[in-house]
């Protein structure tokens, strides 16, 4: 089996790993076991399997179900955290940024560029000039420059470069780099990566206890979700990487102590590319009286955001209201010179920021290694969890927690993540090399707009890009775009179920593509088309195919009539009866 395949996440694969993981004794234990499918866990998965450890993960509901398809998606240093003075956070994060844009995956996280407008000339070009400067000066320490140096835009040549800004109120602007990825497909590609080092993975599979020896945690027993079937998994080290649901399974492990995550709520909503001119690739990034808000150029679409406001509702039945949408459009119309009206959202989506509280010495059984940028910690022998941090950290996140876990077990294994790149990376830049090729392969001419599209796929897909041209070389239909959403092609509907891991209709159109912020019927429109695809992938019936598309189509009312509410408590109400997926068994 070629490296590639071994990635593959199918559906016969996924029963494979499973039965990998049943396989486990208390005499012949997996080394670690990750719970918990967000990048955290996904990268636990991979830097623990690259060391040679035979590794497991289980995420309870889809890859990236839970924070790590809902952020802003940048791959940024974070300049509000130079002005919370972190610059430690700061250099870490700009450090893995470069590392993921020039070696890691260049694939999957790109250059953007963001406009910094300044309001009160002299005050604000200086304080905002030298955050930036100092941004800036952190990323060239020591190593060539990934990314441009910023620069300085006066009056007209800010407008030249954004437009849309107001210009009656805007003085001038900064203009500096960061990166951009696609979060829910940087897990996935993630997961694949781990799995491609022999990491058995299984999403829809949850851990519903945790198994002890003693004091000492061996293991958990987990349910398959998709077929109900409860068994035991033994392991050497437990690692928890649960986002919002630390607390949730520290408890469940029947921990005294642990780590403590609040959950604080963030929202974006899309609106189209033509409504806000601005010349390619180009943001603005603005002060707001709590954080920063984005304007973040994102295919043929802005996302716009974020809300910054304390979130105490289940973790999963997390939802916009009227006024997060609200407070998103009036601070972005405080610096368009064209209001932006609830008529142009296109889309909302919200996530829970895992919000670490500090842990006071003393508590604990264990050891911790708490800093202002992650914290690792032994909530019980053998249960290691971690928290904190930022999705562009991931990586030494994931370098810190396994470390710590196998410190005691498996010492003088460093991790090799810092070289080894995320699967799609390898052999991409031939790939962009014969980019209009390509576009003839899936139906193009290899003219300019062609090959936009085939940068989307590339962008997507890295070079794994030769496995979907291969399933269309096989059946040429699938060539065909989505008759209600034609920027994506049924091949990667069919790639979704077959490769990346996809069990039901919502994976795809939340996750895989990202219709339901993409379109204005949330993806709705598309979801038969997209449904008889998996269907003769993933083996529904017609009632199954049903109960699918009724499903998302309940999803997505009840967060439309969240996002007509005014309450957090409302619009959690509304979604926690809405099951996003059905079972099918
Ligand atoms: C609005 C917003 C914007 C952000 N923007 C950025 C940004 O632009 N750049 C950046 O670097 N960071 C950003 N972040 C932060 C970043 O998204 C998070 O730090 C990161 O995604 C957290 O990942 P995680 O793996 O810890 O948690 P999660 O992604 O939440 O993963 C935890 C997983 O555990 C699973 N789980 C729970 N219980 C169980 C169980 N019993 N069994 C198995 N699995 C279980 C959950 O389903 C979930 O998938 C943003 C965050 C928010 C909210």
């Amino acid at each position: 089996m070629s490296e590639q395949q071994r990635s593959a996440l199918t559906p016969e694969g996924r029963g494979e790993h499973l039965a990998r993981l049943r396989a486990t004794t208390a005499e012949n234990p997996l080394d670690v076991l990750v719970v918990g499918g967000g990048v955290n866990g996904a990268g636990a998965a991979f830097d623990a399997a690259t060391r040679g450890l035979s590794v497991g993960l289980v995420e309870s509901h889809d890859w990236a179900s839970g924070t790590s398809s809902r952020s802003s998606k940048l791959m940024h240093g974070g300049l509000r955290y130079l002005q919370m003075l972190d610059f430690k956070l700061v250099a870490e994060a700009l450090r893995e940024r470069d590392l993921l844009l020039e070696h890691t995956a260049p694939h999957l996280v790109k250059p953007i560029k963001f406009v910094f407008p300044f309001f009160k000339k002299v005050i604000d070009r200086g304080f905002i000039g030298s955050g930036v400067m100092l941004y800036d000066a952190m990323q060239s320490i020591g190593r060539k420059r990934a990314v441009p140096f910023h620069r300085h835009l006066l009056h007209d040549k800010m407008l030249d470069v954004f437009p849309a800004l107001d210009g009656d109120k805007a003085v001038g602007a900064l203009e500096y780099y960061d990166a951009q990825m696609d979060d829910a497909r940087f897990v996935m590609m993630l997961v694949r990566s781990a799995a491609q080092h022999d990491a058995a993975v299984a999403n829809y599979t949850t851990v519903i206890d945790y198994l002890h020896e003693g004091e000492r945690v061996v293991g958990a027993r987990l349910r398959d979700e998709e077929s109900g079937e409860e068994f035991d998994v033994h392991a050497r080290q437990v690692i928890l990487a649960g986002g919002v649901w630390t607390q949730e399974q520290q408890e469940l492990a029947g921990a005294d102590a642990g780590l403590e995550v609040l959950a604080s709520k963030g929202i974006h909503v899309t609106v189209a590319r033509e409504r806000i001119p601005a010349v390619p690739d180009t943001g603005i990034i603005t002060q707001t009286e709590k954080s920063v808000l984005f304007i973040i150029p994102w295919d043929e679409y802005w996302v716009i955001g974020t809300t910054d406001t304390p979130w105490t509702e289940g973790p999963r039945d997390v939802g916009a209201t009227s006024d997060d949408i609200d407070y998103v459009l009036e601070h972005a119309n405080a610096v368009l010179a064209d209001d932006l009206t609830r008529e142009d959202v296109i889309g909302v989506y919200s996530g829970l920021r895992p919000l670490l509280q500090p842990v006071r010495k003393g508590e604990g059984k264990g050891s911790a290694k708490v800093s202002r940028e992650h914290t690792v910690m032994e909530v019980e022998p053998g249960l290691s969890a971690i928290a904190g941090g930022k999705f562009t950290t991931y990586r030494v996140m994931a370098e810190d927690v396994v470390d710590f876990a196998i410190k005691d077990i498996e010492p003088g294994r460093p991790s090799l993540t810092r070289s080894v790149p995320v699967i799609g990376a390898q052999g991409y830049a031939a790939l962009v090399r014969d980019k209009s090729e390509i576009s003839k392969r899936i139906g193009g001419e290899g003219s300019g707009a062609d090959e936009v599209r085939v940068d989307r796929l590339l962008f997507r897909y890295g070079s794994l890009l030769t496995d979907v041209l291969a399933l269309i070389d096989e059946d040429p239909s699938l060539a065909t775009p989505l008759e209600h959403a034609p920027r994506y092609l049924r091949a990667e509907v069919v790639y979704a179920a077959r490769a990346e891991g996809a069990r039901h209709l919502a994976d795809v159109l939340e996750r895989r593509t990202r219709l339901d912020y993409e379109t204005r019927d949330r993806g709705v429109a598309a979801a038969d088309e997209v449904a008889a695809l998996l269907a003769a992938e993933l083996g529904w019936d017609e009632a199954g195919v049903r109960a699918e598309v009724t499903a998302y189509r309940e999803y997505i009312e009840a967060r439309l009539a969240g996002e007509a509410t005014t309450s957090d408590a409302e619009a959690a109400a509304r979604i926690s009866i809405a099951a996003e997926v059905p079972s099918h068994r």
